[in-house]
């Protein structure tokens, strides 16, 4: 009797870790794809607010009202439109003179001021916040962190019961990770499905689109040199993505 009730302890134990692991596999909103992720909406944002914490200790936030004003309203336009409503947008300004723009789980979006000064339309700067909530929304940017993090510290953080616990492991990732990660480039499939979404919030939000098309032309005239600016370090051409993109605005079927 004991053996049994031993035996029928590990099964519940193994069927509830396996029901928490899988219990993720779920219809991605923005995407329309059944996938399979680790990381709940929970636990995402878990790692959101610590990884802005140390990201806000790290880089130089700006003061600037005005801009952080127009930011926020530009931002928040675009996040009610997004695929994804389980959690709130955070927009952040980063008092850096990059052309740069990124992401990290649970919705905290980082726009720099160097890019930030080289727009000159509220819709120029929905289209960069259009792209990464496009990211966001389709979970590509949380799927980036699981990969990078590897299996070992994601099933602990899964399976972690305590909030502190969770804490304390989150808060070892350290900052220099979570930026290197942050601005590493996603694969080829997720900057046009990026795109095709910065789109449809942009024509949801009353955007004009062909605004996204312009922001590419003004990273492009400003990418020369040795090193572009990591935004644009992304596996497809900018042309391709300028390409797909008109013909998204088109309506047509996607290219890729
Ligand atoms: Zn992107």
């Amino acid at each position: 009797m004991r053996q049994f009730i031993a035996r029928l302890l590990t099964l519940f134990v193994c069927l509830s870790t396996v029901l928490q692991l899988s219990g993720c596999t779920t219809l991605n909103a923005a995407t329309g794809r059944r996938e399979f992720i680790f990381i709940s909406t929970d636990t995402e944002l878990s790692m959101g607010q610590s990884f802005n914490t140390q990201l806000r200790q790290q880089y130089p936030v700006s003061q600037d009202k005005a801009k952080i004003g127009r930011l926020q309203k530009v931002g928040h336009r675009i996040a009610q439109v997004s695929d994804r409503q389980d959690f709130e947008y955070h927009f952040t300004l980063v008092a850096q003179d990059d052309l740069n723009a990124f992401t990290v789980p649970g919705g905290y979006i980082y726009f720099y001021e160097g890019l930030f000064d080289k727009l000159s339309s509220d819709d120029e700067i929905a289209a960069v916040l259009a792209h990464e909530v496009g990211h966001s929304a389709a979970k590509h940017t949380v799927k980036k962190f699981q990969a990078a993090l590897g299996y070992d510290f994601v099933a602990k953080l899964v399976l972690s019961r305590i909030g502190s616990d969770v804490a304390r492991q989150l808060a070892s990732v350290g900052g220099g990770f979570i930026a290197n990660v942050a601005m590493s480039a996603y694969g080829r499939q997720d900057e046009f499905e990026a795109d095709q979404l910065g789109i449809k919030y942009m024509r949801l939000a009353g955007y004009k689109l062909d605004a996204m098309i312009r922001t590419f032309e003004i990273l492009k005239a400003n990418s020369k040199g040795p090193e572009p600016p990591s935004f644009l370090r992304t596996h497809p051409h900018l042309d391709d993505r300028i390409k797909a993109v008109e013909n998204e605005i088109q309506g047509g079927e996607p290219k890729y």
